[in-house]
């Protein structure tokens, strides 16, 4: 059965067919099979399902290529009484209470809430890195179940760090393993999974060999913050007289599967070595701002030829917000209005779709044959004019992701005329507010 999604302006990705002002998608199964004119496509189909933009945007579903959902049930929680003035202040007394108090069941419920939002919000694709030390066994499989029934593409990953002791090493590595060997035994590209790490900062050497030999003899990339305040390079340098990058890339961690999240404390030389190594960088701009650690030096990067992606690390899911921080931060730290007009599309939307790629074995990211059938709607009423030299101001001045109403999923319908096509929101949002209940009654 083909369904065709037409008579909307089509924005594709497609570098060799970017824009169609009429346009149509038609797609068969999980895949993408047509582009091109309305009229065109339906002539070809004549007995497809239609699905009338009614004159919307259509385009591909955005990816977020750094997440932590169990942060969901940080929003609304009651503080620490004393203001965290350090980024390590932050991680202790925030994030390392909250994931200390997870059990299985309220990862499951953390991990639904944050894919309905991240689907309100277009995203169809999440890289996720997450942490429950006292039920690290079973939960990248409660995450994937989560996934599974809002209808969401994700990869997951265990965060591995020696917070949790030796048998927390074991089970985090135990954890990935199993989980990467069910997402190589699926083989549909919808669950993929990588080998999570924290930080450097929190794992020895003798951990770093461990999770590093389990990783290449899974033949998987790694996943890890990297340099994302100054206490990982004060800690690195203390401890082992070398920069995070160095040290990581001497585990052989830092290659052209892996994900190093945010590096903003880096030099000249670290930057070099980034790009020389083929890792993908996820850059998480409101995460950078809000825990005061600094900017990462995007430009710098990108100039060396670095892979850099944009990801909200637990802020939120529109990584519309990302693509305008990204934007104005990166002006404010240059202290130079001319410059990051392009950049962040790029990271965006060519980037991310790039580093997801790596991690599955068909494409996503771009409305093109044989690409997944990852596509949304988008209600966005041009003020000026919508035309291909204007695309991208629109997306960084007036897109956003709540103007999303219906999202497609590896073929499947998942929200439509933004309703839910299959799922109780309002149900699964009761059991997720319960859920954190729960959590925050044991702070
Ligand atoms: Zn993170």
């Amino acid at each position: 059965m083909t369904t065709i999604i037409g008579n909307g302006v089509v924005i594709t990705r497609d570098p060799t067919n970017p824009f169609i002002e009429q346009g149509a998608v038609a797609f068969t199964g999980p895949l993408i099979t047509d582009v091109g004119p309305t009229a065109t496509i339906t002539s070809h189909y004549p007995k497809a399902e239609f699905i009338d933009a009614m004159g919307r945007i259509i385009m591909p579903g955005f990816i977020n290529t750094h997440m932590h959902c169990y942060s969901t049930f940080a929003r609304g929680i009651a503080l620490p009484k004393q203001p965290q003035t350090t980024f390590g202040g932050v991680l202790a007394n925030v994030w390392w209470k909250l994931d200390t108090l997870l059990t299985l069941d309220t990862v499951y419920h953390s991990a639904v809430a944050a894919f309905l939002d991240s689907i309100r919000n277009g995203v169809t694709s999440v890289i996720d890195h997450h942490a429950s030390p006292h039920a690290i066994r079973g939960s990248l499989f409660r995450i994937a179940d989560a996934a599974e029934l809002v209808g969401i593409r994700c990869n997951c990953c265990y965060e591995i760090s020696d917070r949790s002791g030796t048998q927390g090493t074991i089970d985090g590595i135990q954890e990935n393993a199993d989980f990467i060997r069910e997402s190589h035994m699926r083989g549909d590209d919808m669950m993929g999974a990588l080998m999570g790490m924290h930080a450097q900062m929190t794992l020895s050497s003798d951990t770093l060999r461990q999770v590093s030999k389990a990783g290449k003899e899974l033949n998987t990339g790694f996943h890890i913050h990297v340099a994302e305040g100054y206490e990982d390079v004060a800690d690195c340098v203390k401890n082992y007289n070398e920069r995070p990058i160095e040290r990581l890339n001497s585990y052989g961690i830092l290659n052209d599967q892996s994900i190093a999240v945010h590096c903003v404390q880096i030099t000249e030389q670290e930057r070099t070595l980034l790009a020389q190594t083929g890792v993908a960088i996820s850059n998480c701009p409101e995460s950078n701002m809000s825990n005061a650690v600094g900017c990462s030096p995007i430009l710098s990067l990108l100039d060396k030829g670095a892979l850099v992606g944009v990801g909200t690390d637990g802020y939120g899911t529109d990584v519309t917000e990302s693509l305008r921080c990204i934007h104005a931060l990166c002006k404010h730290h240059m202290h130079d209005p001319s410059v990051a007009w392009n950049e962040p599309h790029h990271m965006l939307f060519r980037n991310n779709a790039t580093i997801y790629n790596r991690t599955i074995q068909g494409s996503v990211g771009m409305l093109a044959p044989h690409n997944y059938a990852d596509i949304i709607l988008v209600d966005y009423h041009a003020p000026t004019l919508l035309t291909p030299s204007t695309v991208q101001s629109h997306m960084l001045f007036g897109i956003r992701g709540r103007d999303v109403t219906t999202v497609v999923v590896n073929g499947n319908i998942i929200m439509k005329d933004r309703c839910f096509v299959n799922i109780d929101e309002d149900c699964l949002l009761h059991e997720a507010r319960q859920s954190a209940l729960d959590v925050w009654r044991r702070i």
